[in-house]
């Protein structure tokens, strides 16, 4: 029998989802990736406006893409009606370049409405550096504050990720 805690820890983030949002961290290095993985395990690489809306108004948009993520019309869109399909998002990602995988005060702040999470997922961290993924951190709501349940190792992702990094690592 599966149960749901199962589902969450392993069916959603298998090896391929991983694979694909991680590549996504480390192209859009040095901003922030955002996206959403569904229940099936399919994987949305979503677009960050963060810094469109910083150019258009810093007064009220105090960070671009940089540190801050914000998705599109459209990746809204797509994230709200999938609660009324037969297959949700059910975690939201997004990347944080050279600073680690920790769910900040604006990440809570962005999850929550007057202290209620706005959507029902789960909410993955990546932490990418100097363009390369170490791993992520993945959050869910326990009623009080946003709980890490999981890491994932950058060789979650795939057999050869430790060797690329290293390789990487050697030209840098
Ligand atoms: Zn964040």
């Amino acid at each position: 029998m599966t149960t749901p805690q199962s589902n969450k820890n392993n069916a959603l983030l298998n090896r391929q989802s991983l694979q694909t949002l991680y590549a996504h961290a480390s192209e859009r290095y040095p901003e922030e990736a955002c996206g959403f993985i569904y229940a099936n395990g399919s994987v949305h690489t979503g677009t960050n406006i963060q810094s469109m809306l910083y150019r258009t108004d810093p007064q009220r948009y105090k960070r671009d893409a940089h540190s801050a993520f914000t998705f599109s019309i459209a990746d809204l869109h797509r994230l709200e009606t999938s609660f009324n399909s037969d297959n949700p998002v059910s975690v939201i990602y997004h990347s944080h370049p050279d600073v680690g995988a920790y769910f900040s005060d604006e990440d809570t702040d962005k999850a929550l409405f007057m202290g209620i999470p706005i959507h029902p997922v789960m909410h993955l961290v990546v932490d990418v550096r100097k363009r390369v993924v170490e791993g992520a951190l993945l959050f869910h709501w326990n009623g009080q504050y946003f709980e890490q349940i999981h890491s994932y190792g950058a060789a979650d992702s795939s057999d050869t990720a430790l060797t690329e990094r290293e390789v990487v690592h050697e030209y840098v």
